[in-house]
């Protein structure tokens, strides 16, 4: 076994790990043993010198990301198994060598036993972005493994990590394909086309975690005026039309992201005249848009990053959630999403709840949403479930 550095927890603080909690703090912190740099791999101790865990050792509040609890060998085959678990779970769930949908998530950080490691499928292309620098130090260890995975299905695997990995560290990653050079970009969901554009989109360049609330868009649009707000590339938008949408406008800052909306749009149906895109800013745009729509979508990005956000962000949710509320028909029917992870689904719950009585509106929820089953999340880790929506009738 390789000598790891130790990390000795003060007493007590054991006691989340006992239950298989992923994440040390660095308060819980009594002594490093050795050298440590970020990325290495350490050995975690109680006070009473009782191996605890494996896991990746960083520089911040988390200090160590834990991905095994007992005491193993770390070497090509024990991350080969955990990325084959991740597939046999996809597989479990219908989403491997699915006609309809070759676009998912494979790997979903702490749900999947790898914390700080994502790794999103396109239809050949995996598109792997590390939040740790542990996980960072090993992908081309992933990217060999997902081959030896998924055989002729896999033609590429692209890093992207250069925005998502820590600034303060020194390793400075640049995106780059770790294995072939795939330009075959357009994916399928549920029958659906994109294109996805992982080298230059948001993300690892589709949101793939709306999946299953787009399809509740498609089966509630018949005859309606839709407004897809914070829109991106139009995921909800061509549910909309696919689901017979009278018109069908979609909203986003990002003239990128407009453009591929169009493109999309194009892609899936011969007449577009249903609908409209606008590249503008979501705040002015809901100021005035009157009684025109009965379905409304408001799928904004993480508004808070950080606990400290998180006055800042309620108060956007409250905001936008007004606006909607106030001038959405009657009988009309809103989608509210927040996708923040500091943002409780209490906390949403009560900024879309003032937002309500500000309009004075009646309101029921219909459905309550959350992310997909490609998208786990780690019993033992509750915070993992970050995407938060409601589905609202507004008399
Ligand atoms: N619903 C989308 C994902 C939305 S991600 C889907 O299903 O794919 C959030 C989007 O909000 C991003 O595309 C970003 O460009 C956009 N955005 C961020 N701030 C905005 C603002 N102030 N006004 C309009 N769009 C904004």
């Amino acid at each position: 076994m390789d000598n790891y550095s130790k990390v000795i927890l003060k007493s007590g603080k054991e006691q989340s790990i006992n239950r298989y909690h992923p994440w040390i703090f660095s308060g819980a912190i009594k002594l490093i043993n050795g050298d440590v740099k970020e990325g290495d791999i350490v050995e975690v101790y109680s006070n009473h010198n009782e191996f605890l865990a494996l896991g990746h050792y960083q520089i911040g509040t988390i200090t160590v990301r834990i991905f095994s609890f007992e005491k193993t060998e770390i070497n090509f085959e024990f991350w080969e198994k955990k990325l084959l678990k991740a597939y046999n779970l996809r597989k479990e769930i219908g989403l491997i060598d699915n006609k309809n949908t070759n676009v998912f998530r494979l790997v979903h950080g702490e749900g999947d036993d790898m914390p700080g490691a994502i790794i999103d499928f396109y239809n050949g292309t995996a598109v792997t972005q590390f939040h740790s620098i542990g996980m960072y130090l090993e992908r081309q260890t992933f990217a060999k493994a997902l081959k030896n995975i998924f055989g002729d299905k896999l033609n590429a695997v692209y890093d992207k990590s250069e925005s998502t990995i820590p600034f303060k560290s020194e390793i400075n990653p640049t995106n780059e394909y770790l294995l072939g050079e795939n330009k075959a970009n357009i994916v399928s969901e549920y029958g659906n086309k994109f294109k996805v554009d992982w080298e230059e989109g948001q993300k690892t360049g589709f949101f793939i975690d709306q999946r299953e609330n787009r399809k509740l868009i498609e089966y509630y649009s018949k005859d309606k005026s839709v407004l897809n707000v914070f829109g991106y590339t139009g995921g909800f938008s061509i549910y909309a039309m696919k689901g017979n949408a009278k018109l069908v406008h979609s909203v986003d800052s990002s003239k990128k992201a407009i453009e591929l909306t169009d493109e999309n749009i194009a892609l899936n149906f011969d007449d577009t005249s249903r609908h409209k895109s606008f590249a503008v800013d979501a705040f002015d745009f809901l100021k005035d848009i009157k009684n025109k729509y009965d379905l409304i979508i408001l799928d904004p990005p993480a508004f808070a990053k950080h606990n400290k956000a998180l006055n800042n962000a309620l108060k956007g949710y409250k905001k936008i959630n007004t606006r909607a509320f106030e001038q959405i028909r009657s009988g009309g029917i809103l989608f509210t999403f927040s996708c923040s992870q500091a943002v409780s689904k209490k906390n949403f719950r009560e900024a879309v709840f003032s937002a309500a009585a500000i309009s004075g509106r009646k309101v029921k929820i219909l459905h309550q949403l959350t992310q997909p089953s490609d998208h786990p999340v780690n019993i033992y880790h509750p915070e993992g479930e970050y995407l938060k929506g409601l589905v609202l009738y507004v008399e």
